[in-house]
């Protein structure tokens, strides 16, 4: 499957403070139909954790020997379902002094971000760091090879990978193909929806949501073969952004600036600069070996700053200039005339 172009994102997990502006951007623009309650195309998990929907990392999917496989099917309440609110007694009943507002029905087990800051490690070097996840518009994507209506596509001219509904059975072999688990089902439509990359924005010269939104600048978005701008350079020249579970096969064009993590203490409670907070081989299960490579790089740029010599990578990550991050997508969305 190719596509001319491909537009891919790249995320600093060195600068996420985990507040889901992001996830808020994306959710009151696309997905506040009814059907569509309990979607977060983006979410933000605390990691080491469960993530969302619940053991998404556990539940298959993505190639085996060149063959898409079929994983879970993960439920609504693995995802986390929408909670219903007693907001009618409260602000609408007259039972504002007799009630206070809490969740109706069932006491619930578990939510999008039910383990949030939990993390792992023992105290003082515990740890743990925000992973933002929307689809990753793989480049070899398995809910297309799963799909038997052909209902899933990528756009040949810039890669997103979008579902036609008119087209979609409901089936949801997408769903247990996809190994990232970005697919949700519209049990009112009967359809699968996922992130479409907001292209609806891109056409307008305006960058994603999710992108635009984030107070802690970090992300960056453009196309992958556009060498003046950050990605190109992230991705291939300092080849410090890599892509979350490459293991699975579907080439994703979302990629990570891996987390290097504060300092340890040693058993003395003096700072260790040696060992690692965050343990290499938990970051290897994530992003696979490359990793090692992409912090020895992000960390000797490091050093370079500290002795007052300059660095492109690090100027590039601290992205001084927000319209510099969004390889031209950097239109004003409220000067654009909606359809
Ligand atoms: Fe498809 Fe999943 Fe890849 Fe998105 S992340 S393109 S849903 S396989
Ligand atoms: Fe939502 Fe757009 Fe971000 Fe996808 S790219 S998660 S559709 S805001
Ligand atoms: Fe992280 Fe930015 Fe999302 Fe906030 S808006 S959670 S900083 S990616």
């Amino acid at each position: 499957m190719t596509s001319k172009r491909q537009m891919s994102m790249v995320m600093d997990l060195n600068k996420c403070i985990g507040c889901h502006t992001c996830t808020v951007a994306c959710k009151t623009l696309w997905t506040r139909e009814e059907g569509k309650e309990y979607m977060l195309w983006n979410t933000v998990n605390t990691m080491p954790g469960m993530g969302t929907p619940k053991n998404w990392e556990n539940m298959g999917g993505g190639f085996k020997d060149g063959k898409a496989q079929l994983g879970k099917l993960p439920s609504r309440q693995e995802f986390g379902d929408a909670w219903e609110y007693n907001h009618k007694d409260v602000f609408y009943g007259g039972k504002g002094d007799k009630t206070h507002l809490q969740i109706e029905g069932e006491t619930p087990t578990w939510g999008p971000n039910w383990d949030e800051d939990e993390g792992a490690g023992v105290f003082p070097n515990s740890y743990f760091f925000y992973l933002p996840r929307i689809c990753n518009h793989c480049t070899n994507p398995a809910c297309v090879a799963a799909c038997p209506r052909k209902a899933i596509e990528k756009r040949e001219e810039d890669g997103i990978v979008v579902i036609n509904e008119d087209r979609c059975r409901g089936y949801r072999f997408c769903m247990e193909a996809c190994p990232y688990k970005k697919i949700y089902f519209n049990m009112e439509k009967g359809v699968s929806q996922k992130c479409i990359f907001c292209f609806p924005r891109l056409e307008q010269g305006v960058s994603n949501a999710c992108a635009r939104q984030c107070p802690g600048r970090v992300r960056f978005v453009g196309y992958r073969d556009d060498q003046n701008a950050p990605i190109w350079k992230l991705v291939e020249k300092y080849k410090v952004a890599i892509p979350l579970h490459p293991e699975r096969g579907t080439q994703p064009n979302v990629f990570y600036i891996p987390p290097i993590g504060p300092a340890s203490f040693d058993a003395d409670g003096d700072i260790d600069e040696q060992t690692p907070r965050i343990p290499d081989e938990y970051l290897i299960s994530l992003f696979g070996p490359k990793v090692l490579d992409a912090l020895d790089v992000l960390k000797a740029e490091r050093e370079k700053t500290k002795r007052g010599e300059k660095s492109e990578l690090m100027d590039l990550l601290i992205a001084y200039r927000w319209n510099e991050m969004f390889g031209g997508f950097d239109k004003n969305p409220a000067t654009i005339e909606w359809a």
